[in-house]
C-alpha cells in the first residue's frame, strides 16, 4: 500500500526523523491559507499524487507570496499532473501540502528496502540526491553505500557511520545523521514497510539534516497487524478495476496490451502472459482467479476485463485441479450469459474432467473458441484479435 508524502512525513516526525512543518490543503484557498500560517517568507506547494517526478513536472512550485501560493495551487489542482512515473494519462491532483521552505547546501539520496539477496532490511545513501536512484545504480554504482541491518537489533552506530563517510557528509553532521537514520530503520521496520525512501534528504545552509520528500510504501501481507495504517489508504490514486478486483479476493494488475486474461494460479498466468507476447499481443493484464474459479468470481473477472476499454480480445487458461473442468465450464457459460460480451473469447481447459468441460462450451452455443493447449490459445486470441503473427 503506498501513501503520499504529507502522510508519510507526519510518521516520520512520530519517529523523530526532522521534517519542515506544513499544511494539506483541498482547495486553492486553503493552499493560501497554509502558506500565511507558515508565516515563512519561503514555501512550497506540493502536488500530492503517488507518483515521484513531480518536481520535473511541475507539481513542486517555490512561492514567496501568498498570489504566488495561489497561481501554484490553481495551476495544481484538478489538473492530471503526468510525470515520469505516473504514464501517460497522469494523475489527478486533490491535494496539496504547503511546507515551509528550505535553503538547500546539499542533496543525498537515502532509502530503505528488503535486499532479496542478503534478505534483510538494507540501507542505501548516495551523495547524488535529487535524482532517480535507478539512474544513479545505471551510471554511478560505486556512489551508492548499502548497509544491510538486523531488524531486531536496528541500524547500529557502526553502520551509521559507514553510511556517513561512506557518502562524505561532513563529520560535524554525524549527530544529527545518528539519530535520522536509526529512527528511520526503526519506523521501516516497526511499519512492515516494503520501501522508505527520502529523496532528497538535504543539510541547509543552518547545517541541519531534513528529509525533504518521503516516500513509503507497506507490505501489503503485514497490513493487518496495522490498522491504524489503514485510513491512510487513498483509493482514489488506484485503479479502479484493481479495487473492484480486490473485492471479489482476485489478484488483478492492469498492464497496457489488449488481451484480457483470465487464469488460475499466479505462475500459469505468468506463462500465459509470456505466450501472448511470443505470439505478437500484449497481454491487458495479470489476473489470477485463484484455485476456486466460482461462477461468482469468473462472472466479476469478466465484467473487471471488459469494463477496460483497452480489452480487445480475452483468453481464459483454466487448470481444472481440485476444480473440475466441468464446474469452470458451467461457471464461464453462466458468466457469458450475464455480462454483454462484446469481444472475441478463446477458452482453454486442462485437468480433471476436461472432455466433459469442453462438451459443455460447445453445446452452450455462445461464441466461445474453444483451444487445446496453451499454444494454441495463445495463437487463437492473437489471430482473433488481429495481432497473430
Ligand atoms: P519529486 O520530484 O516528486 O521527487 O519531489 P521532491 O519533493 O523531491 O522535490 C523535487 C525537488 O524540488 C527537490 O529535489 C528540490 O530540489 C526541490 N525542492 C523541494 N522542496 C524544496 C525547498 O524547500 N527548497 C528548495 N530550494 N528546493 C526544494
Ligand atoms: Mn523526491
Amino acid at each position: 500500500m503506498k501513501i503520499h508524502e504529507y502522510q508519510a512525513k507526519q510518521l516520520l516526525k512520530r519517529y523523530g526523523v526532522t521534517v519542515s512543518d506544513g499544511y494539506e490543503a483541498s482547495t486553492v484557498d486553503e493552499a493560501v491559507a497554509g502558506f500565511q500560517k507558515l508565516g515563512a517568507p519561503l514555501g512550497v506547494v506540493k502536488a500530492q499524487i503517488h507518483a515521484g517526478g513531480r518536481g520535473k513536472a511541475g507539481g513542486v512550485k517555490l512561492v514567496k507570496s501568498a498570489d504566488e501560493a495561489r497561481e501554484a495551487a490553481q495551476w495544481m489542482l484538478g489538473r492530471k499532473l503526468v510525470t515520469h512515473q505516473t504514464g501517460p494519462d497522469g494523475q489527478e491532483v486533490r491535494k496539496l501540502w504547503i511546507e515551509r521552505g528550505s535553503d538547500i547546501a546539499k542533496e543525498y539520496y537515502l532509502g530503505i528496502a528488503i535486499d532479496r539477496e542478503t534478505k534483510r532490511p538494507t540501507v542505501m545513501m548516495s551523495s547524488e540526491g535529487g535524482v532517480e536512484i535507478e539512474e544513479v545504480a545505471a551510471k554511478h554504482p560505486e556512489k551508492i553505500v548499502k548497509v544491510a541491518f538486523s531488524p531486531s537489533k536496528g541500524l547500529l552506530p557502526a553502520d551509521v557511520v559507514k553510511l556517513c563517510r561512506g557518502v562524505k557528509l561532513a563529520p560535524g553532521l554525524e549527530p544529527q545523521a545518528a539519530r535520522f537514520l536509526p529512527a528511520l530503520a526503526k519506523l521501516f521496520v516497526e511499519l512492515d514497510c516494503s520501501i522508505a525512501e527520502v529523496n532528497p534528504l538535504i543539510v541547509t545552509k543552518d547545517n541541519r539534516l531534513l528529509a525533504l520528500d518521503c516516500k513509503i510504501n507497506f507490505d501489503g501481507n503485514a497490513l493487518f497487524r496495522h490498522a491504524d495504517l489503514l485510513p491512510l489508504r487513498d483509493l482514489n490514486e488506484e485503479d479502479p478495476k484493481e479495487i473492484e478486483a480486490s473485492k471479489f479476493d482476485l489478484s488483478y494488475i492492469a498492464l497496457d496490451g489488449n488481451i484480457g486474461c483470465m487464469v488460475n494460479g499466479a505462475g500459469l498466468a505468468m506463462a500465459t502472459m509470456d505466450v501472448i507476447k511470443l505470439y505478437g499481443a500484449e497481454p491487458a493484464n495479470f489476473l489470477d482467479v485463484g484455485g476456486g474459479a466460482t461462477a461468482e468470481k469468473v462472472t466479476a473477472a469478466f465484467r473487471i476485463l471488459l469494463s477496460d476499454p483497452k480489452t480487445k480480445g480475452i483468453l481464459i487458461n483454466i487448470f481444472g485441479g481440485i476444480m473440475k473442468c466441468d464446474v469452470i465450464a458451467t461457471g464461464v457459460i453462466e458468466a457469458v450469459k450475464q455480462v454483454k460480451l462484446n469481444v472475441p473469447l478463446v477458452v482453454r481447459l486442462e485437468g480433471t474432467n476436461v472432455e466433459l468441460g469442453k462438451k459443455l462450451l460447445v453445446e452452450s452455443k455462445l461464441p466461445i473458441i474453444p483451444a487445446d493447449n496453451l499454444d494454441d490459445a495463445a495463437q487463437k486470441i492473437c489471430k482473433a484479435v488481429g495481432a497473430g503473427r
